[in-house]
């Protein structure tokens, strides 16, 4: 049995001679930092990369791999907490995200669009389902609804941390440095690579490098078995308003997430240990499923949380930016959200407000 996740981590890239100083360095080696530094190298800025560990040692190589639309709230609770206007641009935005990503893919990592299934865990849920796809329908996001579950044609699903080996593959040769850890961001000459800009990319990191950014870490466990021949799942599966998700793999192995709900306490913080009730919770799930084969892996991942679970994209303070704060679902938004970052810096457009890193500040 393995403790470490189920994903291999993307083959070692071979870095080259560490520059003194470069234009902008990305802290962190998971989705949201390959994305920006692929999108730096595209717009011909000298740019490198320091990950702690190694390329997706985060979240980015411990997750479940769901390309979804929106937020981990279904589009009625979305509606509810932000409003109809800025629900719809979050949709859009990881419509976007999705087809940007796929893009940059161009089928490697396993990438495949076959929708996803939503499920209600109770009439009330269900109720919110009914009411979410009637309001999509009318927003242009239409889903299909049965049996007490929302069908989104348009979600995929992917490998993720062949995701960002792919990304990274993408850059610049040279320019990704693993094993560099920046410890500390407020003394000038500090770094292990000096930099004009530097861009956050540590997501639930971020608060042991800056005090006072809204981002919390908030565990989240998964198991993963061996090959099972039959079919069990037929899309990327999320129920209980996101406490619960599966799928299964093309080559059969089925795996589960989720149940954090039950130790909401606990499944906080960096730790990446197990714990047996978490766990309990999905071998449960996966007889519920009728799966007989072994559990492969165990292991969990940590995620950063914001107060009202959008990300935070944009600059901090002159030369200190950040892009972080996906609330469980980065795969839906980091890709975009990096774009958009690196085009802002480079003089484009500010990313949306309901991105703006400054809005919880009085
Ligand atoms: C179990 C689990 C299941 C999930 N399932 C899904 C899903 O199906 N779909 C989805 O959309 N999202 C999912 N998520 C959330 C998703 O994984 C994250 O939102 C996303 O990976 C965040 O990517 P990131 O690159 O911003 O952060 P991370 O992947 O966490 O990368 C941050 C990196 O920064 C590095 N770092 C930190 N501090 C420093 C430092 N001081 N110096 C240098 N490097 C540093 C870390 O080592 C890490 O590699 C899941 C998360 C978990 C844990």
């Amino acid at each position: 049995m393995s403790d470490n996740p189920f994903w291999p981590r993307p083959a070692r890239i071979p870095s080259g001679p560490r520059p003194g100083r470069v234009e902008v360095l990305v802290v962190g080696g998971g989705i949201t930092g390959v994305s920006l530094l692929r999108r730096l190298g595209e717009r011909g800025v000298k740019a490198a990369l320091a990950e702690r560990r190694q390329l997706a040692f985060g979240a980015s190589g411990r997750n479940a791999g769901f390309l979804l639309e929106g937020t981990a709230a279904n589009y009625a609770d979305a509606v509810a907490a932000h409003g109809r206007e800025v629900a719809r641009e979050v949709w859009d935005f990881t419509g976007e995200n999705h087809r940007r990503l796929a893009e940059a893919l161009a089928g490697r990592a396993g990438y495949h669009r076959g929708g996803s299934r939503t499920r209600a865990a109770s009439p009330a849920e269900e109720l919110r389902l009914e009411e979410s796809a009637e309001l999509m329908e009318e927003d242009g996001w239409p889903v299909e609804l049965a049996d007490a579950s929302l069908l989104n044609p348009r979600d995929g699903e992917l490998f993720p941390a062949e995701a960002v080996g792919a990304l990274a593959a993408d850059c610049l040769p040279g320019s990704i440095f693993e094993q560099v850890e920046i410890a500390d961001l407020a003394r000038e000459g500090l770094l292990p690579i000096e930099a004009d800009e530097v861009i956050l990319a540590t997501n639930a990191f971020t608060g042991r490098l800056l005090r006072g950014i809204p981002i919390r870490p908030v565990r989240a466990q998964m198991l993963a078995t061996a090959p099972f021949a039959t079919r069990v799942v037929d899309r990327p599966t999320y129920a209980d308003h996101g406490y619960q998700y599966w799928r299964q793999l093309p080559s059969g192995e089925v795996l589960v997430g989720g149940y954090r709900d039950r130790a909401p306490e606990r499944e906080v913080g960096f730790g990446l240990a197990t714990t047996p009730l978490v766990q309990r919770h999905l071998d449960q799930h996966l007889r519920g499923l009728g799966v007989t084969a072994p559990v492969t892996h165990r292991w969990a991942g940590t995620m950063g949380f914001t107060p009202d679970a959008l990300p935070l994209v944009g600059r901090l303070r002159p030369g200190l930016a950040i892009c972080a704060g996906y609330t469980g679902h980065g795969m839906a938004f980091a890709h975009l959200c990096a774009r958009v970052l690196v085009d802002h810096l480079l003089g484009g457009p500010p990313p949306p407000k309901w991105l703006d890193p400054g809005r919880f500040q009085e």
